[in-house]
């Protein structure tokens, strides 16, 4: 069968209009590697990889550890790293908050499969960066995950019973409420599990490292060239990008959720933005205020903050669930929304309260594409055998993505390994879909704005409506939320 597939028109962030994520200029700014360069004219290569985040940089290196002889290009709108990759919070973490959804999904076995593979991966990158000498401030830090309202308190419970049933000792340990006070003061922290040797990057600068170590390895890297469409022909894929075109024998979809308009895609994901505030660098004062040690990490709301300290002693705080796409259209807001910003900003002042008279810096967002499970999946068109992709890692991308990266490798390659075992058990995992437009976005903005409603009466110690309580039910699941897991 033969497929056209159509991308939506680029839209660059602008610049002026919409701060981008600090972690992007810090790793341009550092990059020393070759300049970018467009596409021109027509190219003939065995693989074309769309999208240089991540995903594709992750699989473009993994073929290559497979096939030296292949040759491999990759296609990038912006420039690499630039997309989610680049503006994250950096938490590199293994699936334990997954595990009750992998257990109800795929069973005891699968799941367990999934999970190891999910922490050794974390080995596997490490290992990449050493032989590569990728600097990306990669570092084993204790990461907490908390109950920063008491309705929060215990959702880590369901990971700790699906832990036992398994019989696997999760890396997590509870904080005691002196520990508790010790590590977050003032703040409004009920209860909380740590674990000592969290994994946290500087994500920019993986990807741009990624980025520097794939031009090295012969991977032809095209940059400023958005693909506009794909067209399947007998033997050959031809991916329109820019002002030239590929002519390949596979092509890998790794546009994240840029691609989530596509028919195949478009009933199993919705695109919300993550969004992030980050201060000045601050070390004295966070060393004035006992602050320099203070743990990041993530609570337990729907509306999930994420954050933490950078080595530089700034601090920084994200939230997710912010705007909704519309038919998955990535506006302006999905670079940098004032009104979701000043919604985080609040959130900061209230779980650092000692922080509350400094300014914040900067403020920038990123589109997260939300499967209906939280967990992603990985294969071939259905319409074209020939077409690769990687789609739903719902928020939880930095680490999962280096296993997209061996599972694309492998499944281009019609390997039969682990890594496409692997991924014929998130295939299988697959439940439920979204409603059609326009019932989607404005049901969506309902939930949403249910959501809102209920974690700011818990946050203020009221108990929510129940019709709130009922309608955020239907929110798709987070990385911590164990509760739920379709629609
Ligand atoms: C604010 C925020 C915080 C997050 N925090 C975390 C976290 O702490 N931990 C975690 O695990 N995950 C986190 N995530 C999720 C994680 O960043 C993603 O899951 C991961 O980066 C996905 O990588 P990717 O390569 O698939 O996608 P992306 O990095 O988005 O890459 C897709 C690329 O495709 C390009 N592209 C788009 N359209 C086209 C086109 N037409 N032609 C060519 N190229 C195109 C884009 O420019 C982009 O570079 C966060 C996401 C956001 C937005």
């Amino acid at each position: 069968m033969s497929i056209e597939l159509s991308f939506r028109r680029w839209r660059a962030a602008r610049p002026g209009a919409c701060q981008r994520a600090l972690w992007i200029d810090q790793a341009l700014a550092l990059d020393s590697s070759a300049p970018w360069r467009a596409l021109e004219g027509e190219q003939r290569f065995d693989v074309c990889v769309v999208g240089g985040g991540f995903t594709g940089l992750w699989t473009a290196h993994r073929l290559r550890d497979l096939d030296p002889a292949l040759r491999i290009a990759l296609v990038e709108a912006d420039d690499c790293g630039t997309g989610a990759s680049g503006r994250n919070s950096g938490g590199m973490s293994h699936w334990w908050s997954k595990l009750p959804a992998l257990l109800q999904l795929l069973g005891p076995e699968d799941a367990k499969r999934v999970l190891l593979a999910s922490i050794a991966l974390i080995e596997d990158i490490e290992a990449f960066l050493g032989a590569n000498g990728i600097e990306c401030e990669f570092r084993r830090v204790p990461s907490v995950w908390s109950a920063t309202a008491t309705a929060q308190v215990g959702a880590w419970n369901g990971m700790f019973r699906a832990a036992q049933t398994l019989g696997l000792a999760p890396p997590y340990r509870a904080l005691a409420a002196d520990e508790l006070r010790a590590m977050f003061g003032r703040g409004p922290y009920y209860a909380g599990v740590v674990e000592e040797r969290a994994t946290r990057v500087q994500p920019a600068l993986l990807a741009r490292g990624l980025r520097r170590a794939a031009l090295e390895r012969d991977v032809q890297v095209f940059e400023h060239s958005p693909v506009s469409r794909i067209r399947g022909e007998p033997g050959r894929l031809v991916v329109h990008a820019g002002s030239g075109r590929i002519v390949a024998d596979k092509v890998v979809l790794a546009a994240n959720a840029w691609m989530a308009h596509l028919p195949e895609f478009r009933s199993s994901v919705v695109v919300v933005s993550s969004d992030i505030v980050i201060t000045d660098p601050i070390p004295e004062l966070l060393d004035r205020l006992g602050m320099r040690q203070r743990p990041g990490g993530v609570n337990s709301r729907q509306m999930l903050n994420y954050g933490g300290l950078t080595p530089d002693g700034r601090v920084y705080l994200g939230r997710g669930g912010g705007t909704l796409a519309f038919a998955a259209r990535i506006g302006p807001a999905f670079d940098c929304s004032p009104r979701q910003a000043a919604e985080v900003m609040e959130d900061f002042r209230f779980l650092f309260p000692e922080l509350r008279e400094v300014p914040l810096a900067r403020a920038w967002a990123g589109p997260v594409e939300r499967s209906t499970t939280g967990l992603p999946w990985f294969g071939r068109l259905r319409a074209d055998a020939r077409v690769h992709y990687a789609m739903g890692y719902s928020g939880h991308g930095v680490a999962a993505s280096a296993l997209g990266g061996r599972i694309l490798a492998s499944l281009v390659l019609e390997r039969s390994d682990e890594w496409t075992s692997l991924a014929e058990c998130f295939q299988r995992a697959r439940r439920g879909r979204y409603p059609p437009e326009p019932l989607r976005y404005l049901g969506g903005r309902m939930v949403r704005a249910a959501v809102a409603r209920k974690e700011l009466a818990e946050r203020e110690g009221r108990r929510p409506a129940r019709l709130d309580k009922a309608l955020a039910r239907l929110a798709p699941a987070t990385i911590t939320d164990s509760r739920r897991h379709a629609p």
